[in-house]
Protein backbone atom coordinates (compact mmCIF):
# COMPACT_ATOMS: atom_id res chain seq x y z
CA UNK A 1 0.00 0.00 0.00
CA UNK A 2 1.44 3.78 -0.44
CA UNK A 3 2.44 5.21 2.08
CA UNK A 4 2.26 9.19 2.87
CA UNK A 5 3.53 10.66 5.81
CA UNK A 6 2.64 14.25 7.30
CA UNK A 7 4.83 15.67 9.79
CA UNK A 8 3.43 18.02 11.47
CA UNK A 9 -0.47 17.77 13.28
CA UNK A 10 -1.92 21.17 12.93
CA UNK A 11 -3.41 23.91 10.38
CA UNK A 12 -1.37 22.96 6.48
CA UNK A 13 -0.58 19.34 7.77
CA UNK A 14 -4.36 18.56 8.48
CA UNK A 15 -5.34 20.52 5.16
CA UNK A 16 -2.94 18.70 3.48
CA UNK A 17 -4.05 15.01 4.92
CA UNK A 18 -8.10 16.81 3.94
CA UNK A 19 -7.32 17.29 0.51
CA UNK A 20 -5.25 14.54 -0.12
CA UNK A 21 -8.48 12.41 0.75
CA UNK A 22 -10.43 14.69 -1.20
CA UNK A 23 -8.51 13.89 -4.53
CA UNK A 24 -9.06 10.08 -4.07
CA UNK A 25 -5.68 9.05 -2.60
CA UNK A 26 -7.03 5.87 -0.58
CA UNK A 27 -3.18 4.72 0.76
CA UNK A 28 -1.98 5.15 4.46
CA UNK A 29 -2.09 8.74 5.11
CA UNK A 30 0.42 8.41 8.58
CA UNK A 31 0.37 12.52 10.62
CA UNK A 32 3.10 12.93 12.88
CA UNK A 33 2.36 15.53 15.58
CA UNK A 34 4.67 16.23 18.76
CA UNK A 35 1.69 18.07 20.87
CA UNK A 36 -0.46 16.05 22.60
CA UNK A 37 -3.35 17.47 21.52
CA UNK A 38 -5.92 16.80 18.61
CA UNK A 39 -4.98 19.28 16.29
CA UNK A 40 -6.39 23.16 16.68
CA UNK A 41 -6.91 26.55 15.76
CA UNK A 42 -4.02 29.14 16.64
CA UNK A 43 -5.74 32.65 15.78
CA UNK A 44 -8.37 32.33 18.81
CA UNK A 45 -5.50 31.68 21.21
CA UNK A 46 -4.18 35.67 21.39
CA UNK A 47 -8.43 36.75 20.72
CA UNK A 48 -11.43 35.01 22.03
CA UNK A 49 -9.22 32.31 24.48
CA UNK A 50 -8.00 34.98 26.55
CA UNK A 51 -10.92 37.35 26.59
CA UNK A 52 -14.01 34.94 27.15
CA UNK A 53 -15.27 34.53 30.70
CA UNK A 54 -15.12 30.86 30.24
CA UNK A 55 -12.91 29.44 27.36
CA UNK A 56 -14.17 27.14 25.51
CA UNK A 57 -11.49 24.59 24.00
CA UNK A 58 -13.81 22.36 22.25
CA UNK A 59 -14.30 25.30 19.42
CA UNK A 60 -10.09 25.31 18.87
CA UNK A 61 -10.75 22.08 17.39
CA UNK A 62 -9.65 22.14 13.58
CA UNK A 63 -12.82 21.52 11.66
CA UNK A 64 -11.31 18.96 9.26
CA UNK A 65 -10.41 16.46 12.58
CA UNK A 66 -14.29 16.74 14.25
CA UNK A 67 -14.66 13.38 12.52
CA UNK A 68 -11.61 11.67 12.55
CA UNK A 69 -12.72 8.73 11.41
CA UNK A 70 -13.84 10.18 8.10
CA UNK A 71 -10.45 10.63 7.00
CA UNK A 72 -8.95 7.45 8.07
CA UNK A 73 -5.63 8.90 9.11
CA UNK A 74 -3.37 7.01 11.10
CA UNK A 75 -2.34 9.59 14.04
CA UNK A 76 1.22 9.64 15.76
CA UNK A 77 0.17 12.50 18.60
CA UNK A 78 2.46 13.70 21.04
CA UNK A 79 5.48 11.78 18.92
CA UNK A 80 7.97 14.27 17.34
CA UNK A 81 9.68 13.43 13.73
CA UNK A 82 13.26 13.07 14.60
CA UNK A 83 15.22 12.86 11.77
CA UNK A 84 14.26 12.07 7.85
CA UNK A 85 16.44 9.63 5.89
CA UNK A 86 15.66 11.12 2.16
CA UNK A 87 17.50 8.04 0.08
CA UNK A 88 15.96 5.48 2.45
CA UNK A 89 12.43 7.43 2.09
CA UNK A 90 11.96 6.95 5.89
CA UNK A 91 11.09 9.64 8.70
CA UNK A 92 12.07 8.62 12.12
CA UNK A 93 10.09 9.28 15.60
CA UNK A 94 10.93 10.11 18.75
CA UNK A 95 10.63 6.86 19.74
CA UNK A 96 12.91 4.86 17.57
CA UNK A 97 9.74 4.14 14.94
CA UNK A 98 11.10 4.24 11.59
CA UNK A 99 7.90 5.26 8.86
CA UNK A 100 8.98 4.28 5.49
CA UNK A 101 7.23 6.32 2.60
CA UNK A 102 6.49 7.00 -0.71
CA UNK A 103 5.46 10.59 -0.22
CA UNK A 104 6.11 13.26 2.80
CA UNK A 105 4.67 16.45 3.40
CA UNK A 106 6.32 18.59 5.57
CA UNK A 107 4.41 21.29 8.03
CA UNK A 108 6.13 21.00 11.14
CA UNK A 109 5.13 25.20 11.17
CA UNK A 110 7.29 27.34 13.54
CA UNK A 111 8.22 28.48 17.26
CA UNK A 112 8.59 31.40 19.38
CA UNK A 113 11.84 32.80 19.10
CA UNK A 114 13.36 33.68 22.18
CA UNK A 115 15.27 36.17 24.32
CA UNK A 116 19.11 35.10 24.73
CA UNK A 117 19.00 33.08 28.20
CA UNK A 118 15.08 32.31 28.00
CA UNK A 119 14.76 28.93 28.40
CA UNK A 120 11.31 27.98 28.04
CA UNK A 121 9.27 26.28 31.17
CA UNK A 122 12.89 27.43 33.05
CA UNK A 123 12.67 30.13 35.28
CA UNK A 124 12.85 33.47 34.60
CA UNK A 125 16.30 35.30 35.68
CA UNK A 126 17.63 33.89 38.52
CA UNK A 127 15.04 32.37 40.06
CA UNK A 128 11.33 34.28 39.38
CA UNK A 129 8.45 31.95 38.68
CA UNK A 130 8.72 29.60 35.88
CA UNK A 131 4.47 31.24 35.62
CA UNK A 132 6.20 34.26 35.01
CA UNK A 133 8.02 34.12 31.67
CA UNK A 134 5.58 32.82 28.91
CA UNK A 135 5.40 32.73 24.96
CA UNK A 136 2.38 32.08 23.15
CA UNK A 137 2.03 29.71 20.23
CA UNK A 138 0.33 26.53 21.40
CA UNK A 139 -2.40 25.86 23.66
CA UNK A 140 -0.31 24.45 26.45
CA UNK A 141 1.20 28.52 25.85
CA UNK A 142 -2.37 30.08 26.19
CA UNK A 143 -3.76 27.50 29.17
CA UNK A 144 -1.06 29.25 31.09
CA UNK A 145 -1.20 33.17 30.16
CA UNK A 146 -4.67 32.43 30.63
CA UNK A 147 -4.36 31.33 34.40
CA UNK A 148 -1.94 33.85 34.78
CA UNK A 149 -4.69 36.54 34.30
CA UNK A 150 -7.61 34.61 36.30
CA UNK A 151 -5.02 34.21 38.91
CA UNK A 152 -5.06 37.62 39.40
CA UNK A 153 -1.83 38.92 37.50
CA UNK A 154 -2.46 42.73 37.71
CA UNK A 155 1.13 43.80 35.43
CA UNK A 156 1.58 42.44 32.13
CA UNK A 157 5.03 43.23 30.19
CA UNK A 158 4.82 42.51 26.47
CA UNK A 159 8.16 41.81 24.82
CA UNK A 160 7.47 42.63 20.74
CA UNK A 161 4.58 44.24 19.08
CA UNK A 162 4.69 42.20 16.18
CA UNK A 163 1.00 40.31 16.16
CA UNK A 164 1.20 37.99 18.18
CA UNK A 165 2.02 40.45 21.01
CA UNK A 166 -0.12 43.46 19.88
CA UNK A 167 -3.06 40.72 20.69
CA UNK A 168 -2.30 39.54 23.80
CA UNK A 169 -1.49 43.44 24.86
CA UNK A 170 -5.42 44.04 23.58
CA UNK A 171 -6.87 41.11 25.11
CA UNK A 172 -4.84 41.84 28.54
CA UNK A 173 -6.22 45.22 28.35
CA UNK A 174 -9.72 44.28 28.10
CA UNK A 175 -9.07 42.19 30.98
CA UNK A 176 -8.13 45.05 33.07
CA UNK A 177 -4.70 44.57 33.08
CA UNK A 178 -2.28 47.25 33.55
CA UNK A 179 -0.02 46.18 29.86
CA UNK A 180 3.33 47.06 28.99
CA UNK A 181 4.62 47.26 25.07
CA UNK A 182 7.91 46.92 23.98
CA UNK A 183 9.58 46.99 20.89
CA UNK A 184 13.08 47.38 19.52
CA UNK A 185 11.74 48.32 16.15
CA UNK A 186 10.16 51.92 15.51
CA UNK A 187 6.41 51.41 15.68
CA UNK A 188 4.29 48.04 16.05
CA UNK A 189 3.60 45.27 13.53
CA UNK A 190 6.83 47.14 11.68
CA UNK A 191 7.51 43.89 9.88
CA UNK A 192 3.82 43.57 7.88
CA UNK A 193 2.91 47.20 8.16
CA UNK A 194 4.13 50.42 6.82
CA UNK A 195 5.80 52.58 9.43
CA UNK A 196 2.33 54.72 9.70
CA UNK A 197 0.42 52.26 9.86
CA UNK A 198 2.31 51.01 12.80
CA UNK A 199 1.76 53.82 14.93
CA UNK A 200 -1.44 54.18 14.01
CA UNK A 201 -1.12 50.40 15.38
CA UNK A 202 1.12 52.37 18.83
CA UNK A 203 -1.77 55.17 18.45
CA UNK A 204 -5.00 52.46 19.29
CA UNK A 205 -3.08 50.95 22.13
CA UNK A 206 -1.88 54.23 23.77
CA UNK A 207 -5.73 55.32 23.66
CA UNK A 208 -6.75 52.09 25.11
CA UNK A 209 -4.14 52.63 27.90
CA UNK A 210 -0.88 50.32 27.21
CA UNK A 211 2.17 51.90 27.78
CA UNK A 212 3.59 51.69 24.64
CA UNK A 213 7.65 51.78 24.33
CA UNK A 214 9.38 51.60 20.87
CA UNK A 215 13.09 51.74 19.96
CA UNK A 216 14.00 49.92 23.30
CA UNK A 217 15.42 46.67 23.82
CA UNK A 218 14.88 43.96 26.76
CA UNK A 219 18.22 43.27 28.32
CA UNK A 220 17.53 41.74 31.41
CA UNK A 221 14.71 39.89 32.58
CA UNK A 222 15.43 39.08 36.92
CA UNK A 223 12.92 37.90 39.53
CA UNK A 224 10.90 40.56 40.81
CA UNK A 225 11.76 41.84 44.59
CA UNK A 226 8.83 39.92 45.44
CA UNK A 227 9.71 36.72 43.83
CA UNK A 228 6.46 36.22 42.66
CA UNK A 229 7.12 38.47 39.35
CA UNK A 230 9.75 40.05 37.48
CA UNK A 231 11.78 43.33 37.02
CA UNK A 232 12.43 43.63 33.07
CA UNK A 233 15.22 45.91 32.08
CA UNK A 234 15.50 47.60 29.12
CA UNK A 235 18.30 49.28 27.40
CA UNK A 236 17.63 52.96 28.07
CA UNK A 237 18.12 52.29 31.61
CA UNK A 238 14.23 51.72 32.63
CA UNK A 239 13.29 48.96 34.94
CA UNK A 240 9.65 47.57 34.81
CA UNK A 241 7.79 45.51 37.63
CA UNK A 242 5.23 42.80 36.12
CA UNK A 243 3.65 39.88 37.12
CA UNK A 244 3.49 37.95 33.86
CA UNK A 245 6.24 38.66 30.87
CA UNK A 246 4.88 37.26 27.52
CA UNK A 247 7.61 36.92 25.10
CA UNK A 248 6.38 37.56 21.59
CA UNK A 249 9.65 38.43 19.17
CA UNK A 250 8.78 36.55 16.01
CA UNK A 251 9.18 32.76 15.42
CA UNK A 252 11.33 30.69 13.90
CA UNK A 253 10.92 27.44 11.48
CA UNK A 254 10.85 23.94 12.96
CA UNK A 255 13.46 22.52 10.65
CA UNK A 256 16.05 20.79 13.34
CA UNK A 257 15.00 17.61 12.42
CA UNK A 258 15.80 18.37 9.08
CA UNK A 259 19.22 18.86 9.63
CA UNK A 260 21.81 16.96 7.59
CA UNK A 261 18.76 15.46 5.51
CA UNK A 262 19.93 17.13 2.00
CA UNK A 263 16.59 19.15 2.06
CA UNK A 264 17.83 23.00 1.62
CA UNK A 265 16.93 24.75 4.68
CA UNK A 266 17.78 28.55 4.69
CA UNK A 267 15.15 30.30 6.99
CA UNK A 268 12.84 27.41 6.57
CA UNK A 269 12.68 24.40 3.79
CA UNK A 270 12.96 25.77 0.29
CA UNK A 271 11.16 24.56 -2.22
CA UNK A 272 10.87 25.06 -5.93
CA UNK A 273 7.87 27.76 -7.11
CA UNK A 274 5.26 24.12 -6.64
CA UNK A 275 6.11 23.69 -3.28
CA UNK A 276 8.39 20.61 -3.81
CA UNK A 277 11.28 20.24 -1.87
CA UNK A 278 13.01 17.25 -3.46
CA UNK A 279 11.88 14.02 -5.45
CA UNK A 280 8.42 13.30 -3.72
CA UNK A 281 8.76 15.79 -0.90
CA UNK A 282 7.14 18.84 0.01
CA UNK A 283 6.35 21.33 2.22
CA UNK A 284 3.72 24.13 3.13
CA UNK A 285 3.06 26.54 5.85
CA UNK A 286 4.94 28.54 8.32
CA UNK A 287 8.24 26.42 8.03
CA UNK A 288 7.76 26.90 3.99
CA UNK A 289 10.25 29.15 1.73
CA UNK A 290 9.46 29.15 -1.96
CA UNK A 291 9.59 31.58 -5.01
CA UNK A 292 5.80 32.88 -5.37
CA UNK A 293 5.92 33.93 -9.16
CA UNK A 294 3.03 36.26 -8.75
CA UNK A 295 5.56 38.58 -6.64
CA UNK A 296 8.84 38.35 -9.17
CA UNK A 297 9.51 35.17 -7.49
CA UNK A 298 11.47 36.21 -4.68
CA UNK A 299 11.62 33.16 -1.86
CA UNK A 300 8.61 34.16 0.84
CA UNK A 301 7.88 32.26 3.93
CA UNK A 302 4.60 33.51 5.21
CA UNK A 303 3.70 33.03 8.89
CA UNK A 304 -0.37 33.63 8.05
CA UNK A 305 -3.68 30.79 8.52
CA UNK A 306 -4.84 31.43 5.09
CA UNK A 307 -1.21 30.84 3.76
CA UNK A 308 -1.31 27.43 5.72
CA UNK A 309 -4.67 25.79 4.62
CA UNK A 310 -4.15 26.91 0.71
CA UNK A 311 0.45 25.99 0.68
CA UNK A 312 -1.28 22.37 2.27
CA UNK A 313 -3.55 21.82 0.19
CA UNK A 314 -1.68 22.25 -3.27
CA UNK A 315 0.88 20.66 -1.40
CA UNK A 316 -0.91 17.86 -1.57
CA UNK A 317 -1.78 18.35 -4.66
CA UNK A 318 1.30 18.71 -5.67
CA UNK A 319 2.32 15.31 -3.84
CA UNK A 320 -0.06 13.62 -5.61
CA UNK A 321 1.26 14.92 -8.77
CA UNK A 322 4.45 13.70 -8.08
CA UNK A 323 3.28 10.25 -7.18
CA UNK A 324 1.12 9.70 -10.27
CA UNK A 325 2.68 11.38 -13.17
CA UNK A 326 0.65 14.79 -12.84
CA UNK A 327 0.46 18.07 -14.17
CA UNK A 328 2.82 20.12 -11.60
CA UNK A 329 1.35 23.70 -10.86
CA UNK A 330 3.29 26.92 -8.93
CA UNK A 331 2.00 27.55 -5.75
CA UNK A 332 1.37 31.90 -6.23
CA UNK A 333 -1.33 33.09 -4.07
CA UNK A 334 -1.82 36.31 -3.33
CA UNK A 335 -1.40 36.68 1.00
CA UNK A 336 -3.70 38.03 2.99
CA UNK A 337 -3.90 38.14 7.08
CA UNK A 338 -5.86 39.32 10.01
CA UNK A 339 -5.40 40.90 12.70
CA UNK A 340 -7.86 41.62 15.54
CA UNK A 341 -6.91 44.24 17.96
CA UNK A 342 -9.56 46.04 20.74
CA UNK A 343 -12.70 46.77 18.28
CA UNK A 344 -10.31 46.91 15.25
CA UNK A 345 -10.20 43.89 12.46
CA UNK A 346 -6.59 44.30 10.85
CA UNK A 347 -6.79 42.95 7.02
CA UNK A 348 -3.67 43.21 4.59
CA UNK A 349 -4.31 42.05 1.34
CA UNK A 350 -1.26 41.57 -0.81
CA UNK A 351 1.82 42.94 0.08
CA UNK A 352 3.19 46.22 1.26
CA UNK A 353 4.82 48.44 -1.69
CA UNK A 354 6.90 51.36 -1.12
CA UNK A 355 4.06 53.48 -2.66
CA UNK A 356 0.55 53.88 -0.57
CA UNK A 357 -2.23 56.11 -0.34
CA UNK A 358 -5.31 56.21 1.47
CA UNK A 359 -8.51 55.87 -0.55
CA UNK A 360 -11.11 55.68 2.07
CA UNK A 361 -11.59 56.53 5.23
CA UNK A 362 -8.60 57.94 7.92
CA UNK A 363 -6.75 56.27 9.98
CA UNK A 364 -7.32 58.59 12.73
CA UNK A 365 -11.11 57.48 12.69
CA UNK A 366 -9.48 53.79 12.67
CA UNK A 367 -11.35 52.76 9.60
CA UNK A 368 -9.83 53.02 6.12
CA UNK A 369 -8.39 51.47 3.06
CA UNK A 370 -4.81 52.30 1.88
CA UNK A 371 -3.85 50.89 -1.20
CA UNK A 372 -0.08 50.14 -2.06
CA UNK A 373 1.81 50.25 -5.36
CA UNK A 374 5.28 48.35 -5.81
CA UNK A 375 8.56 50.02 -7.71
CA UNK A 376 6.96 50.17 -10.71
CA UNK A 377 3.90 51.55 -9.77
CA UNK A 378 1.83 48.03 -9.96
CA UNK A 379 -1.17 47.53 -7.29
CA UNK A 380 0.20 44.98 -4.71
CA UNK A 381 -2.01 45.19 -1.93
CA UNK A 382 -4.21 46.71 0.31
CA UNK A 383 -4.13 47.36 4.19
CA UNK A 384 -7.76 47.72 5.66
CA UNK A 385 -9.20 48.43 8.99
CA UNK A 386 -12.43 47.72 9.70
CA UNK A 387 -13.31 47.38 6.05
CA UNK A 388 -13.48 43.63 5.91
CA UNK A 389 -15.09 43.86 2.27
CA UNK A 390 -12.93 46.03 0.76
CA UNK A 391 -10.37 43.31 1.99
CA UNK A 392 -11.58 40.30 -0.25
CA UNK A 393 -12.10 42.53 -3.17
CA UNK A 394 -8.79 43.54 -2.84
CA UNK A 395 -7.26 40.27 -2.81
CA UNK A 396 -9.19 39.71 -5.87
CA UNK A 397 -7.80 42.35 -7.54
CA UNK A 398 -4.42 41.87 -6.85
CA UNK A 399 -4.94 37.92 -7.92
CA UNK A 400 -6.29 39.70 -11.00
CA UNK A 401 -3.40 41.61 -11.69
CA UNK A 402 -5.38 44.91 -11.56
CA UNK A 403 -4.61 48.54 -11.70
CA UNK A 404 -3.89 51.09 -9.38
CA UNK A 405 -6.34 52.76 -10.90
CA UNK A 406 -8.95 50.19 -11.16
CA UNK A 407 -8.07 49.81 -6.98
CA UNK A 408 -8.56 53.26 -7.05
CA UNK A 409 -12.49 52.88 -8.66
CA UNK A 410 -13.13 49.72 -6.89
CA UNK A 411 -12.04 50.37 -3.07
CA UNK A 412 -12.19 54.32 -2.93
C1 LIG B 1 -1.54 32.91 19.05
C2 LIG B 1 -1.56 32.96 17.55
C3 LIG B 1 -2.48 33.78 16.90
C4 LIG B 1 -2.51 33.84 15.51
N1 LIG B 1 -3.39 34.68 14.90
C5 LIG B 1 -3.41 34.76 13.55
C6 LIG B 1 -4.29 35.66 12.89
O1 LIG B 1 -5.07 36.38 13.53
N2 LIG B 1 -4.26 35.73 11.53
C7 LIG B 1 -3.40 34.95 10.79
O2 LIG B 1 -3.40 35.05 9.55
N3 LIG B 1 -2.55 34.07 11.39
C8 LIG B 1 -2.53 33.97 12.75
N4 LIG B 1 -1.67 33.10 13.36
C9 LIG B 1 -0.73 32.31 12.53
C10 LIG B 1 -1.30 30.96 12.13
O3 LIG B 1 -1.92 30.33 13.23
C11 LIG B 1 -0.14 30.12 11.60
O4 LIG B 1 0.28 30.72 10.39
C12 LIG B 1 -0.54 28.67 11.34
O5 LIG B 1 -0.83 28.03 12.57
C13 LIG B 1 0.57 27.92 10.61
O6 LIG B 1 0.17 26.58 10.47
P1 LIG B 1 1.26 25.43 10.23
O7 LIG B 1 0.48 24.16 10.20
O8 LIG B 1 2.13 25.78 9.10
O9 LIG B 1 2.21 25.46 11.50
P2 LIG B 1 1.89 25.27 13.04
O10 LIG B 1 0.52 25.76 13.35
O11 LIG B 1 3.06 25.86 13.76
O12 LIG B 1 1.90 23.70 13.25
C14 LIG B 1 3.03 22.90 13.15
C15 LIG B 1 2.85 21.71 14.06
O13 LIG B 1 3.94 20.83 13.89
C16 LIG B 1 4.42 20.44 15.16
N5 LIG B 1 5.83 20.04 15.05
C17 LIG B 1 6.94 20.82 15.04
N6 LIG B 1 8.05 20.06 14.90
C18 LIG B 1 7.63 18.78 14.82
C19 LIG B 1 8.30 17.55 14.66
N7 LIG B 1 9.63 17.49 14.53
N8 LIG B 1 7.57 16.42 14.62
C20 LIG B 1 6.20 16.46 14.73
N9 LIG B 1 5.52 17.60 14.89
C21 LIG B 1 6.22 18.75 14.92
C22 LIG B 1 4.22 21.68 16.00
O14 LIG B 1 4.25 21.42 17.38
C23 LIG B 1 2.82 22.09 15.52
O15 LIG B 1 1.83 21.38 16.20
C24 LIG B 1 -1.61 33.04 14.75
C25 LIG B 1 -0.69 32.21 15.42
C26 LIG B 1 -0.66 32.16 16.80
C27 LIG B 1 0.34 31.28 17.49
Amino acid sequence: MVTIAVAGASLAGVQAAQVLRRQGFDGRLVVIGDEPHQPYDRPPLSKEYLTADEPDEERLKLRATADPAALDLDWRLGRAAVSLDLAGSTVVLDDGEAIAFDGLVVATGASPRRLPGQDPGAEAGDGSSAATLLELRTLDDARRLRAAIDGGATRIVVCGAGFIGAEVAASARQRGVDVTLIDAAPAPMDRVLDREAGMAVADLHRANGVDVRLGVKVTEVAAGEDRAGALVTLDDGAELAADVVVVGIGVVPNTAWLDGSGLTIDDGVVTDATTLAAERVVAAGDVARWPNQRFGGSLMRVEQWDNAIDMGGHAARRLLAELDGGQPEPFRPVPWFWSDQYDRKIQLAGVVGPHREIVQGTMDEGRFVQLYADDDGRFCGALCWNRPRQAIQARQLVADGGTLDAARERLG
